[in-house]
């Protein structure tokens, strides 16, 4: 508007990556059926990880530098302000995991073995779920559970874990390619850690259950770690690549 260009915001680059992913998801198919290509056909809790995998880059500090610029002086974002943003990011970031694991252990728990009209409540359940997780309990007017949309009009009836579990794989592939970095020969590393990702992720679709595509791709079963580390929740003890 008025001469000047249109800027992005962090939150819209972040945006942008993110849509990328699914972008490269469909692109990087070799599944010819339809209905098992791309993001067809992949399971609920794990279409989100080539998505969430590319939101890492806009939180990497190098890259974010190589395509940030002020839109008067051309200088890219000051290395304080991005780390003032990471913090901010990871603020709480222990509540906010434990809240969602709160909504996702009650979604599961009501649809997993709930009886309606039972000796135990609805609140009841819900009181039992935060006695075992939350922090910080809500005053006792608290009624959550009748806004809690998604899982009874959203679509994600016990599927609320996704969110969490697709953050799990998503973190776990990306360190992956951090690992890859910390090693002497990275160069070949992480082409070679590209190269499975293509042929063991992104390529496959819907065509195997994804959780046979993350073993293949990780050569293990999905861990913890990473995503506790990207959150600020452990010291990152892993070398800094993009650092190096
Ligand atoms: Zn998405």
């Amino acid at each position: 508007m008025g001469g000047r260009p249109a800027l992005l915001t962090h939150d819209d680059v972040t945006t942008l990556f993110h849509e990328s992913g699914h972008g490269l998801h469909h692109l990087l198919t070799r599944v010819d059926d339809l209905a098992l290509s791309g993001i067809s056909g992949v399971e609920w809790d794990a279409v989100e990880l080539p998505s969430q995998f590319m939101e890492n880059f806009c939180w990497e500090w190098e890259i974010v530098a190589s395509m940030s610029a002020h839109v008067d002086t051309g200088k890219p974002l000051p290395r304080e302000l991005f780390d003032r943003m990471l913090a901010a990011k990871n603020f709480q970031s222990g509540m906010a995991t434990l809240r969602q694991i709160e909504f996702a252990l009650f979604d599961m728990r009501l649809h997993a073995g709930f009886a309606p009209g039972g000796a135990q409540g609805v609140q009841d359940l819900l009181d039992e779920v935060r006695r075992e997780v939350a922090v910080v309990a809500p005053p006792a007017w608290n009624r959550f559970q009748n806004s809690f949309s998604h899982i009874f009009a959203g679509g994600y009836s016990a599927g609320y874990y996704s969110y969490k579990w697709a953050e799990v794989l998503s973190a776990d592939a990306y360190a992956a390619f951090e690992e890859a970095l910390a090693q002497p020969d990275a160069p070949a590393r992480v082409a070679e850690t590209g190269r499975r990702f293509l042929d063991e992720i992104l390529s496959v679709g819907g065509s195997r259950p994804a959780i046979d595509s993350f073993r293949a791709f990780r050569g293990r079963d999905p861990e913890l770690d990473a995503l506790l580390r990207h959150n600020g929740m452990v010291e990152a003890s892993a070398p800094e690549p993009s650092n190096a």
